[in-house]
């Protein structure tokens, strides 16, 4: 697979600790909801390395650019080296890859579970199933983050709840810093424990790190969701 070319339009901080990059390509790139990019990270170009980031924007139908949501890891080569790009600098990269993408040929519920950056590929699923694709087919997001100053896609996500009624979105946060906070207190998995879901018509989704893919799996099978309805693309 050669190396593939992209310029960065644009770059927003999120949270103090978490960016979105928007790129150009070089070239048309097409891509499926739910893939990722391998970028050559040449902070030091005597030893590149590979870093993956799942795509965050859904596939435009009027042009091929993309977006990226990055946690700044604290001395993280790949990402400390993304948010030192300024724009117009170009990055390399392979891809799309990934079989992490929603399966069109279900029609029950599908339940999203995300932490942290780990949104990134359902939030482009989500936008592509309902902004592209119109599907009337049930949705559900579960989102966790640690802090409220650490929210991002907030808005994106009720806007969408509101417009559409087949998507439904619950936030958590593991540990609010403010204590008139009222809204869901906890880790993803306390949510997901008091979830009522019908293991005949529901497919999972998570992404984020491993040990929140362990654990929700482990909740999800003891729920009665048989593997092959559960979907995850882990992070490290
Ligand atoms: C298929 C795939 C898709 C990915 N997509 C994304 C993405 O969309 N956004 C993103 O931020 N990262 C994503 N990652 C993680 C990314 O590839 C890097 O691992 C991450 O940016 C850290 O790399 P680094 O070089 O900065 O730090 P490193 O020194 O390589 O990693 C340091 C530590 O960071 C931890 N870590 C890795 N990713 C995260 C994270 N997202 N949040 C918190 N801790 C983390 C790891 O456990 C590791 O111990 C993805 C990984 C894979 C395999």
């Amino acid at each position: 697979m050669p190396l593939q070319t992209a310029k960065l339009l644009k770059k927003i901080d999120l949270t103090n600790d978490v960016i979105e990059l928007s790129f150009e390509p070089n070239a048309p790139f097409s891509f499926q909801a739910g893939q990722f990019i391998s970028i050559k990270v040449v902070d030091n170009p005597a030893s590149p390395v590979i870093r993956g980031y799942s795509i965050s924007s859904k596939p435009a139908l009027d042009s091929s650019n993309f977006e990226l949501c990055i946690k700044i890891v604290e001395n993280g080569r790949g990402s400390n080296w993304l948010n030192s790009l300024k724009p117009n600098d170009e990055i390399q990269f392979l891809g799309p890859t990934g079989k992490f993408v929603f399966d069109e040929t279900f029609t029950g519920t599908s339940l999203f579970i995300a932490t942290g950056t780990g949104i990134s590929p359902l939030k482009a699923m989500i936008e592509d199933q309902l902004l592209n694709k119109n599907t009337t087919r049930k949705i559900h997001l579960i989102f966790g983050v640690r802090y409220i100053s650490g929210v991002f896609y907030g808005e994106i996500f009720k806007n969408l709840a509101t417009k559409f009624p087949n998507f439904t979105y619950e936030l958590t946060i593991s540990r609010p810093e403010k204590e008139d906070y009222t809204g869901n207190k906890g880790r993803v998995t306390d949510l997901l424990r008091n979830q009522q879901l019908d293991p005949a018509s529901t497919k999972a989704y998570m992404c984020g790190l491993k040990e929140m893919i362990v654990e929700v799996s482990t909740i999800l099978d003891q729920k009665g969701l048989p593997k092959d309805c559960v979907l995850f693309e882990q992070y490290d």
